[in-house]
């Protein structure tokens, strides 16, 4: 009986913690962010992660009735547990540089690389355990990394850099709690280039908030830009021989793509970002080359002057934002098995079809419709599961015949992709 009356009392302690999904935001976290900067070290098959350091930010941006991510987006999952009781209470799945380089030639050569990476959560008021599970070739989450952090630890840095910048609010729809709050940093802008920073940056806002879904949700993002300065203008371009003094370090030919244009200077954007209220990172590099790049819940890269500029920007912000693959399949990429054979992707919009009777945006497809679907005029608008997508020709299939994720144009995204693109919104904002 005192058994039974225990394991009640029990339970009556535990409901209120999940209550609503819920965890109490006040009982376990300040309104401050910590961040955890880590050093993510090896080669195919092989990874170590090391701390780099602590820091304690001024803002967490982040919604407080989600603060356990049910998405299963993302090759990396990061969780936070209070010590004292052992509850789970914060998650979020991510993407990084390193997932990707893995599968490169250098790295199945056995060469050894280190990404700096961040992880980010609202700042603990009491000793947490986190822990990063990545997936493995199957997709099965496994344990990476432990880390014990106190929040009272006098390591944890505490001072906020870069705070020079000029912020510049340039849409503010309410507390950043409860909306998609962006900030955007200029790349390779000179001090005599602030005025065409400001006036890129509002011809892509413009751009994006004339793209469903982001039209009709527009109430629901906060902007902000931070004036960022280079020494140089432009980005590094490699394979010319351009090297440029550019602030955060964009670089074309990223993992030996010459269109993809990412940084490894994760520490600095980080410092800079950490200044505002942010949940998602959009950098544009001054300059007129074709190229961006976008990883989940890393950043979003666009170039500011090229005749595709206002697609790439909208097209890798789906890669960041909403964990959105790539549809098309014809490009040249140097990734070596990035799906592999008989293993359903994570993505939202692209699937392995291992089984015609459940694809995961099969409430979408129409009874009539044939699955796989044949990739002609007759199925234009229509939701099935046509041939091609993620890099192959064969054995991936993507929504819809056209996409903001398959077409280098300014065609709208699929309706799948638009509904994973509006969920991350709610998560963000309901
Ligand atoms: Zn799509």
């Amino acid at each position: 009986m005192r058994k039974v009356l225990l394991l009640i009392s029990m339970l009556l302690v535990a409901v209120p913690l999940l209550a609503a999904g819920g965890i109490d935001y006040d009982r376990f976290f300040t309104h401050e962010a910590l961040r955890i900067d880590l050093h993510h070290t090896g080669t195919a098959g092989m990874e170590v992660f090391a701390l780099d350091e602590l820091v304690e930010e001024p803002h967490w941006a982040g919604n407080p009735s989600t603060l356990i991510d049910t998405m299963n987006l993302g090759g990396y999952l990061f969780r936070a547990y209070d010590l004292e009781t052992n509850a789970l209470i914060f998650s979020r799945g991510y993407c990084t540089i390193f997932g990707e380089w893995v599968t490169t030639d250098e790295a199945l050569e056995g060469v050894h690389r280190t990404f700096h990476e961040t992880i980010r959560m609202p700042y603990p008021r009491k000793p947490v355990q986190v822990r990063i599970d990545r997936r493995d070739r199957r997709n099965i989450f496994k344990n990476v990394y432990d880390l014990v952090v106190d929040p009272e630890d006098y390591h944890i840095r505490r001072d906020t850099r870069y705070r020079f910048f000029r912020v510049r609010r340039l849409k503010e729809n309410g507390p950043p709690h409860h909306k998609v709050d962006l900030v955007i940093i200029g790349d390779g802008y000179r001090q005599d280039q602030a005025h065409k920073l400001r006036k890129d940056t509002k011809r892509f806002i413009k751009n994006f908030f004339n793209t469903e879904p982001f039209k009709s949700r527009t109430g629901d993002f906060n902007v902000t830009l931070i004036e960022t300065i280079s020494e140089d203008t432009g980005v590094d371009n490699p394979r010319a021989g351009s090297y440029k003094s550019n602030l955060l370090g964009l670089s074309f030919n990223s993992l030996d793509i010459d269109r993809y244009m990412i940084t490894k200077s994760n520490k600095i954007i980080r410092d800079i970002a950490g200044n505002v209220p942010y949940d998602q990172i959009i950098i544009l590099a001054n300059g007129e080359k074709y190229g961006g790049g976008g990883i989940f819940k890393l950043y979003s890269t666009s170039i500011s002057d090229n005749e595709f500029d206002a697609y790439i920007f909208v097209h890798e912000f789906g890669h960041a934002f909403a964990g959105l693959g790539d549809e098309y399949y014809s490009s040249e990429v140097t990734y070596n098995d990035m799906y592999p054979r008989g293993v359903e992707p994570w993505e939202p919009n692209i699937t392995a079809l291992l089984d015609t009777t459940s694809v995961k945006w099969g409430d979408l497809i129409a009874p009539d419709t044939p699955v796989p679907t044949p990739d002609d005029s007759t199925y234009n608008d229509v939701v099935g599961c046509f041939e091609g997508a993620g890099y192959s020709a064969k054995g991936l299939y993507r929504p819809y015949r056209d996409c903001r994720m398959f077409s280098k144009s300014l065609v709208d995204f699929c309706p799948v992709c638009r509904r994973a693109i509006e969920r991350m919104i709610d998560f963000y904002t309901q």
